[in-house]
């Protein structure tokens, strides 16, 4: 049951990346009379006009190119600032403010896509990178985030063949030759589907699998959108969430995840459900486990400790089943609770008992979290993590309002544990 949130996160920063130190980071045209000497870096410095100059003296002179260039050059470089601050939403009116100046400009048409790709407004992504390419040509930047756009939207096919052109194009480039190759396999499985939609799922399922259970999935899928919704103080996704359902080793075989893994969350939902004619709790638990991973991805932009991810799926997908929390009480006995400063990044290459260790030690932290100082505090704590904070400082700021610090509710809920209680 592990999520890959930190995964994909990672693929979301190589696309930012990519694009800020693969070519489109703008430089201003030419110096205007107020400019400084030679720093074209995005960081105003005493000699340099400020953004608000440059549109003055853009408005003063409507018609001087120079002012025009400078100014759209400036709102470029304001935009990318601002994606490296995770800030979608501001670099997005950067850049529609610069595609307004320069309606031919594939770069502001680009920028302004990865803009609307991050906030997942995939209608807006597509014509405007399918704009990019139509008057900058086939760059590797636009033909990889507009092959995300289909992907993330359930076209892998088109995703598939911008990624083969981006391949013959920079045929070392491995972030794209990962993508394609996970692609091609999930296209393979994909070809005999069978599909379904909800107005917030899109669903793919094998054709091993009846459709009265994917529409019960479907189903499923409707209640956890709307308790953990409502857990998480009203927070619902921006766009529908893809849900991929494997009948048996298909599962294993195209997410190449490890035996014990029931499920996972790589901007995707991918679980399997072979032979089931009924979803039982244990497989609800699975998908309102999977779906509060889309939720805190939705919150904190990927920016979340594997511990908090983990633990906060865990405590929803266990008001649907409820297994003991073995593990926990042996090590809580034995004194041999793991250190999260090894729950901090991926599961994924943790031993035997110890994977289920990890998961409800995460589980009975976070539950303590919110029992003893509330979902709101919870909530503050990963809208500070979505703000790009660290962990300590976003805790800080949520945990500081209410007197407390992070390291002293974490000694609170080792005692508590060491005492053989629970949260
Ligand atoms: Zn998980």
């Amino acid at each position: 049951m592990v999520g890959l949130g930190a995964l994909f996160s990672v693929v979301c920063f190589a696309v930012t990346m990519q694009l800020l130190s693969g070519g489109p980071t703008p430089a201003f045209a030419e110096k205007t009379p107020a400019a400084g000497q030679n720093d074209t870096s995005p960081h105003q410095t005493a000699a340099q006009p400020t953004l608000e100059q440059l549109r003055q003296q853009y408005l003063a002179n409507p018609y001087n190119p120079v002012c025009k260039k400078n100014l759209e050059s400036a709102l470029l470089m304001a935009g990318v600032e601002f994606l490296k601050q995770k800030r979608y939403e501001e670099a997005a009116a950067q850049f529609e403010y610069a595609e307004e100046l320069f309606s031919d400009d594939p770069q502001a048409a680009l920028l302004r896509g990865n803009a609307a790709y991050l906030l997942k407004q995939y209608d807006l992504a597509g014509t405007e990178l399918e704009k990019a390419r139509n008057i900058g040509g086939d760059s590797i930047d636009v033909l990889f985030l507009l092959g995300k756009v289909y992907y993330d939207t359930e076209d892998i096919r088109q995703a598939v063949a911008l990624w083969e052109l981006a391949a013959e194009k920079e045929p070392g480039n491995m972030t794209i030759q990962n993508l394609l190759a996970k692609a091609k396999r999930e296209l393979t499985v994909d070809a005999g589907m069978g599909k379904g939609q909800s107005s917030r799922f899109i669903l793919s399922y094998d054709s091993g699998i009846k459709s009265e259970v994917a529409d019960k999935v479907l189903d499923v899928l409707g209640d956890a959108y709307n308790q953990v919704g409502r857990d998480f103080g009203g927070t619902y996704p921006e766009s529908r969430v893809p849900v991929i359902v494997y009948a048996g080793k298909d599962y294993h075989e195209v997410t190449g995840s490890p035996e014990w893994s029931g499920g996972q969350y790589d901007g995707k939902i991918r679980l399997p459900i072979g032979g089931m004619t009924e979803v039982p709790p244990q497989v609800r638990a699975v998908l309102f486990h999977e779906y509060t991973h889309v939720l805190v991805r939705e919150l904190t932009k990927g920016n979340c400790p594997v511990w908090l991810n983990e633990g906060l799926a865990e405590n929803e997908g266990r008001k649907e089943f409820d297994p003991p929390l073995t593990e926990l009480h042996q090590a809580a006995l034995k004194k041999r609770l793991l250190p999260l400063a090894g729950l901090v990044g991926s599961f994924t290459s943790l031993q035997g008992k110890n994977v289920y260790l990890a998961y409800q030690q995460s589980y009975s932290l976070v539950k303590y979290m919110i029992t003893a100082y509330g979902w709101h505090t919870m909530k503050e704590l990963l809208t500070a993590l979505g703000e790009g904070s660290s962990f300590d400082a976003a805790a800080e700021q949520a945990y500081g309002n209410v007197g407390q610090t992070f390291g002293r509710i974490f000694t609170e809920w080792q005692e508590l544990i060491a005492a053989g209680r629970e949260p």
